[in-house]
């Protein structure tokens, strides 16, 4: 059951094989064996899920079914969920129940999905280890000394450990692609606005992107069609037609015409997984598909850019924590600005307070045209190469993190190291580009090693055709981390 795909878990509930309730008690169970060392979870509510549970047996019971009815999934704890605690990995929402649904949560539940619980993340999704959550580090299932990536760590490690058939991820700047490869496990980034940010705990909102973290391209399709959609509450939400991301998975490769960035395959890059990733385009070649190489000079500055953009707009969003209207209030006060001041800096981690000090100076008069004004001039170069190389190839392809899964504590110390981890993967937060990650192989240490895929605005079924074809001729993403 645990390995089974979505496809077949829907089957198998609408066939009456087992019900919504059963299966999700066996994720419970297996959570209840499992998340203590892990630590992938946040909150569990089993009353809740149950309930839910029981209402998706009614709904397969009179036919009114939908694909994922009955599903347990797990939600990345940064998605308001009504009734549930929403803590963003922070203590300063250790305590807030959410009085509402996110958009994506709202899609789920429609879906008849039911919600599994939240998964642990670095605080407010800055972070690419999940070293920064209050809740604790989350251990990889491949090697509990190693971290599984982040910010949605938890839910890569939930899906590789198999405790949860499928879950969702947000990604501002590598937070689903990156621990996606670090685990094991595939996940996509979908082009901005394809996803409503309604309820979505907003970190970068310029750059934040819902998507769905799974074991499989189909998987992800699936998911995706509950996830996209135009959503009035969320001013860059996009109206477009719905589509069926599952419609082109069968599609041969034939005639693809894949670009390799020469930037993505330069220095930095680990022998282990620049050896896995040609591995993987030799067997694109096998598919049929052509390999082009393109250049994407501006890339190098990504990590500059992003880290003016990123903390500008999370110094703005993090303001509302305050202390006045919800989340953590200090205790004892002298004042009101007393109030605001030790609210805040007993309520936010080191690494918050970084990028909010980065963003309010970058914004500062005197500062806001040498760094911020700047930043934006280069973020639309950074665009602008994707657009010229996207005229040579149908997909790009690359490493999607520098390295595999490093030790816990390793990069604790140098955000700058930690910073590296998501050299291939901003750009395209910058860009609003969709991106993916599949399995590809292991690297150093029997660690699993991430294929990068970054399509073209709304062109997010040729990607996935693109990596369902190659998990129909490989076995990468059916591997599981022994020993659980
Ligand atoms: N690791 C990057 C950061 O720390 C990206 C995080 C994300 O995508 N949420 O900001």
């Amino acid at each position: 059951m645990f390995n089974s795909s979505l496809q077949q878990l829907g089957s198998a509930l609408r066939a009456g094989q087992i019900s919504s309730v059963e299966l999700t008690q066996l994720y419970l169970d297996r959570i209840a064996a499992l998340n203590p060392a892990l630590n992938a979870y946040i909150t569990t509510d089993a009353g809740t899920s149950l309930a839910q549970a029981r209402a998706a047996d009614t709904m397969l019971a009179n036919g009114t079914a939908q694909a994922l009815t009955g599903i347990p999934i797990a939600q990345k704890d940064i998605f308001c969920a009504k009734g549930w605690r929403t803590t963003c990995g922070s203590k300063m929402l250790e305590n807030f129940v959410s009085p509402y649904d996110a958009h994506v949560i709202g899609q789920f539940n429609n879906a008849g999905a039911v919600n599994l619980g939240k998964t642990n993340m670095d605080e407010f999704a800055m972070g690419s280890s999940n070293e920064t959550s209050y809740f604790g580090t989350v251990k990889n299932p491949w090697d509990q000394s190693r971290v599984p990536g982040g910010s949605s760590g938890g839910a890569a490690a939930a899906v590789a450990a198999r405790l949860c058939a499928a879950a969702t991820g947000t990604d501002t700047g590598g937070s689903i692609r990156q621990p996606a490869a670090l685990c094991g496990i595939s996940g996509l980034k979908p082009t901005y606005g394809v996803v409503s940010r309604y309820g979505m705990i907003a970190f970068a909102s310029s750059l934040d992107q819902a998507g769905p973290m799974a074991r499989s391209a189909e998987d992800l399709a699936m998911l995706l069609n509950a996830m996209a959609g135009f959503d009035e509450r969320d001013s860059t939400s996009l109206q477009r037609d719905k589509e069926d991301y599952a419609r082109d998975l069968s599609k041969p490769l034939d005639g693809l015409r894949i670009g390799l960035p020469k930037e993505f395959f330069a220095e930095g890059l680990g022998n282990d997984v620049a050896q896995t990733v040609e591995a993987a385009i030799a067997e694109y070649k096998k598919l049929g598909a052509s390999v082009v190489e393109i250049s994407l000079p501006n890339s190098k500055l990504s990590v500059p850019v992003y880290y003016v953009l990123a903390p500008a707009e999370a110094s703005s969003n993090l303001s509302r924590f305050d202390g006045v209207r919800y989340g953590y209030r200090a205790p004892e006060y002298t004042d009101l600005a007393d109030m605001y001041e030790k609210s805040r800096a007993q309520g936010f981690g080191a690494e918050v307070k970084r990028r909010i000090m980065i963003g309010t100076y970058v914004l500062s008069h005197g500062y806001y045209d040498a760094y911020y004004l700047q930043a934006q001039k280069i973020r639309r170069l950074i665009a602008q190469d994707f657009t010229e190389a996207f005229k040579q190839c149908d997909v790009i392809m690359g490493p999607t993190a520098p390295s595999t899964a490093f030790k816990l504590g390793e990069k604790g110390d140098d955000p700058v190291q930690m910073y590296l981890s998501d050299i291939y993967t901003i750009a395209v937060n910058l860009a609003g580009l969709p991106g993916m990650s599949i399995p590809c192989g292991f690297g150093a240490n029997d660690m699993p090693v991430g294929l990068q895929i970054i399509g073209n605005y709304f062109d997010e079924a040729r990607m996935l055709n693109a990596a369902h074809q190659y998990q129909l001729a490989t076995d990468w993403h059916s591997r599981a981390p022994q020993g659980l």
